[in-house]
């Protein structure tokens, strides 16, 4: 199969290399000429763990390209992806479909035979209507087919999660469409993915509601951590007991300083704007949404109650920035509400992340950044756990707390026991369950 990808971001590079590894031709193309400039000379645009290894095995292959040029590339396409970005538009929360509509008529002008128009990007209900559209507004050759594929992948563990993923989703109005999606993913097959045909709109609809849904068990087992510092319960404990019930599933039910990254926070605010236009509330999403706005600015007041009332002067280290580990993706992370938060009220931030400081230096004004996990501590009152990085598991407590001018250490993703932290003589306060002191 010969496929184009449009937009090398984590989905479309991930996808690409993918494809090629599985024996397909890819041609991915972008409009950043620093993107393709790097990727010709080997350089990854993002960081995501095992993505140079296949983009380079497949370049030397001749089997993945790149390219800023989409006329050339779009010749000989069975499949032509549009994989760019659909943040949320600033103000109403809806998703910008500006890039994606500009992909589908760039893509309209440059066809010269019928091929099928795939959305992988994360798009409302509808979407797919509009670009078919698009395409006869701008004389796409006949037979020119649009179908919706979300992708499902995790940063960090993205190219694990597309080759075994656990259902490929197909929304597609006629047979050709289905038939080159088929193909496209046959090499799956063998791994056994199951591979769910649908409409193009409940397509488009299953990506949100699956996001939905998981950022909801997130909220939820967040206000149960609320909930178990109140009455003296351990949320992890909790965690535990329910997410032993098949029917639960022990997935996305740890307690933290609330979701962020770049797909929960912008889809479901954009699924609450499908629901409002349909005139169908959403209630429930609406609260999950308000929970974790909430919440994400409350985690200032957790470090500000543990320096006893005020951070005026006060030095705060942060360790990790990245909205999870093993990203370099800072998209509405937790750690950019909580670092403005302490900032706001008077306190010195000093920062450290394994690979997130450098997209973090310019969202982060006032930050000092450090080198390493121990020297970000020196001389701070209060230590921050932020995102649990593997090598932020394992820290050498009593060096923490030696180099400390204070002693509170906040743990806001329960990586350490409290008895591990009191031993050295820091004052713990992780999420969820009992502080010590
Ligand atoms: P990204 O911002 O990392 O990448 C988008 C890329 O598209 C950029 O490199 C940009 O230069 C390029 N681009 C934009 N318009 C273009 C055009 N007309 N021609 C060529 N290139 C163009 O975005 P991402 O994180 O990969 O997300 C892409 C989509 O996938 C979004 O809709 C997102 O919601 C969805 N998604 C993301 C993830 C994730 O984990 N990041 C997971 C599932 C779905």
């Amino acid at each position: 199969m010969q496929i184009v990808m449009i937009g090398t971001g984590y989905v479309g590079l991930v996808s690409g290399a993918c494809f090629a590894d599985f024996g397909h031709h890819v041609t991915c193309v972008d409009k950043d000429e620093s993107k393709i400039a790097g990727l010709h000379e080997g350089r990854m645009p993002i960081w995501e763990p095992g993505l140079e290894a296949i983009v380079s095995h497949n370049v030397k292959r001749g089997r993945l390209e790149f390219t800023t040029e989409l006329k050339p590339a779009i010749d000989t396409a069975d499949a032509i992806f549009i994989a760019v970005g659909t943040p949320a538009r600033h103000g109403d929360g809806h998703a910008d479909l500006s890039y994606v509509y500009a992909a589908a008529e760039e893509i309209a002008r440059a066809l010269t035979r019928p091929a099928v128009i795939v959305t992988k990007s994360t798009v409302p209900v509808g979407t797919g209507d509009e670009i078919a559209r698009i395409l006869r507004a701008n004389n796409a050759p006949d037979g020119t087919s649009v179908a919706s594929n979300p992708e499902f992948l995790r940063e960090g563990a993205a190219i694990r999660d597309f080759k075994i993923p656990d259902r490929i989703v197909v929304g597609a109005e006629d047979d050709r469409a289905r038939e080159v999606l088929h193909e496209v993913y046959r090499p799956l097959f063998l791994n056994k993915a199951p591979i769910l045909f649908t409409g193009r709109r409940t397509a488009e609809l299953i990506k949100y509601a699956a996001n939905a849904f998981l950022a909801t068990k997130i909220s939820f087992i967040n206000e149960v951590a609320d909930l178990c510092e109140a009455v003296g319960a351990d949320v992890q404990e909790v965690a535990r007991g329910i997410g032993l019930d098949n029917r639960i599933g022990p997935k996305f039910l740890h307690a933290g300083p609330g979701y962020g990254g770049s797909c929960f926070p912008k889809d479901t605010l954009a699924l609450l704007q499908t629901a409002e236009a349909a005139d169908v509330p959403m209630r429930i999403v609406g609260s999950v949404v308000a929970v974790n706005d909430e919440r994400k600015v409350r985690m200032a007041e957790r470090v500000r109650e543990a320096l006893g009332g005020s951070l005026q002067g006060k030095k705060v280290a942060v360790l990790g920035l990245t909205f999870k580990p093993n990203t370099d993706d800072m998209r509405d992370a937790p750690s950019l509400a909580l670092i403005a938060g302490l900032q706001q009220q008077g306190a010195r931030v000093a920062a450290f992340d394994p690979v997130g400081i450098d997209h973090a230096r310019s969202l982060l004004p006032g930050v000092e950044f450090a080198d390493d996990s121990y020297s970000v501590v020196d001389g701070a009152d209060a230590l921050v756990l932020v995102t649990e990085w593997d090598e932020f598991r394992a820290l050498d407590l009593k060096e923490v707390a030696r180099r400390m001018r204070g002693n509170a250490l906040i743990d806001l993703r329960n990586v350490y026991e409290p008895e591990e932290a009191t031993r050295v003589g820091l004052t713990y306060r992780g999420v969820g369950r009992a502080s010590a002191a």
